[in-house]
């Protein structure tokens, strides 16, 4: 019989890692991939659908095409996993046997990391960090707040999904209100003294959207926030602001398929940076955000990164197919405003303890509107390709 190979979870690293698999095996190995959803929305780029740059329909992405490649889509959850007898069970009822089980599930909520709120209130109070409905949520509140009306925030801890992903969604949601509710404000409560191109989006805040924006980082009580969905209120450090849109992205956890299958420890899975295996099993793999993935941050490109490695030296183990050097790298790009785009990015390589930074870069503060233009054109370059990549 031919090896099994069984991806959960068809996002930036599970689809990538099945594609990758059934593609350069050419049929040697049965790949699997368990998906629920059938359209999948990206989350980057979900900020620019925010601010009017993409409609809902050019981040959504069908599995149609991975038959096509060789992958056996089927629509379900998995609901559990049983290491011992190597089988994934799915809520449908069909369980699955495998050789190497690929775990790339994303990410969950902390619960009640944010006092007040739980996922019951994400209709009140949208997370809009999952990307499709909670996004489509978001900007349908966004776009019937008052005139002069408060947008507000709760920012996440480290470490979490898309470090920069808070902070150009607040540029975008800047953008949009700029044009459309000029005298409205924004606040952001933010439980860390500082975020990931900080003078770069401090700047353009303060270039595009002067006085729109407050930040209010961990020093003067950002993480001391509460909320009261029904209200609409939101309290920082004592003091209560009845508020019109409240975005809580509460701190996050691995997808908690990773922690039903044993893979965990604390909030992520612990992995082998030279082919993605967990520590707690050589034949789970896990992926993505829901790693802990040493100095790589949790985004799509990181994700997909991983995927190859993991793809080629899972191939190598059932096949035994050469395996090469692993090597990942990511870049972070966010639109700040129109054609103002900026990018941080490194490349790493797998060492005994974990995937280690080799070099990086970030944009500068300052730079010409013909550079910011051209990092925002490459951004689109690279959402082409990685969806490619993952979908076919
Ligand atoms: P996901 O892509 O979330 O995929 C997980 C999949 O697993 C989901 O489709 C889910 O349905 C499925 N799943 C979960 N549990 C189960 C189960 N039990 N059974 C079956 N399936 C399951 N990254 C970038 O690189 N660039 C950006 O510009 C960028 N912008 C972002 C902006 C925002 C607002 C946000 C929120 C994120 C952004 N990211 C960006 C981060 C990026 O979206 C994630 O890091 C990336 O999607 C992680 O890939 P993943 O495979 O770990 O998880």
């Amino acid at each position: 019989a031919k090896p099994r190979v069984v991806v959960v979870g068809g996002g930036a690293g599970g689809a990538t890692a099945a594609r990758y698999i059934a593609k350069d095996s050419k049929g040697a190995v049965d790949v699997t991939l368990i998906e629920p959803t059938r359209t999948y929305y990206t989350c980057f780029f979900s900020n620019l659908y925010l601010g009017g740059f993409k409609e809902i329909e050019d981040i959504g992405h069908s599995y149609g095409n991975m038959a096509a490649n060789g992958v056996n889509v089927v629509h379900d959850w998995a609901v559990g996993v049983d290491r011992d007898t190597k089988t994934v069970t799915l809520a449908g009822g069909a369980s699955l046997k495998y050789d190497k089980l690929i775990l790339s599930p994303g990410i969950d909520f902390v619960d009640m990391a944010v006092p007040g709120w739980d996922i019951s209130a994400q209709n009140a109070m949208p997370h809009a960090y999952k990307a499709g409905s909670q996004t489509e949520l978001l900007k349908a509140k966004l776009m019937a707040m008052p005139q002069g009306g408060t947008f507000a925030m709760v920012a996440p801890p480290n470490p979490y999904r898309c470090p920069p992903g808070p902070y150009e969604r607040v540029s975008m949601v800047a953008h949009f209100l700029k044009n459309n509710n000029p005298s409205a404000k924004i606040i952001v409560a933010d439980p860390k003294p500082k975020f990931s191109k900080m003078a770069l989006f401090q700047e353009g805040w303060a270039n595009h959207y002067d006085g729109m924006v407050d930040w209010i980082g961990e020093e003067f009580g950002g993480g001391n926030v509460s909320v009261e969905p029904d209200a609409m209120m939101l309290t920082i450090d004592g003091e209560e602001t009845k508020v019109d849109v409240c975005n809580v992205i509460p701190a996050m956890k691995a997808g908690k398929i990773a922690d039903m299958a044993g893979v965990t420890d604390g909030n992520w899975a612990p992995v082998n940076a030279v082919d993605m295996s967990t520590k707690a099993d050589p034949d789970v793999y896990v992926l993505g955000d829901a790693a802990q993935q040493g100095d790589m941050p949790k985004s799509g490109f990181s994700a997909n990164s991983q995927a190859k490695v993991c793809a080629n030296a899972v191939r190598g183990a059932l096949t035994g197919s050469k395996v090469f050097p692993a090597k990942f790298s990511n870049t972070c790009w966010s639109l700040i405003d129109t054609n103002d785009g900026v990018k941080v990015g490194a490349t790493y390589e797998a060492t005994d303890e974990k995937i280690a930074k080799v070099d990086g870069f970030i944009s500068a503060t300052g730079e010409s509107a013909e550079l910011r233009k051209a990092t925002y054109e490459e951004s689109e370059g690279w959402y082409s390709g990685i969806t490619a990549d993952m979908f076919g």
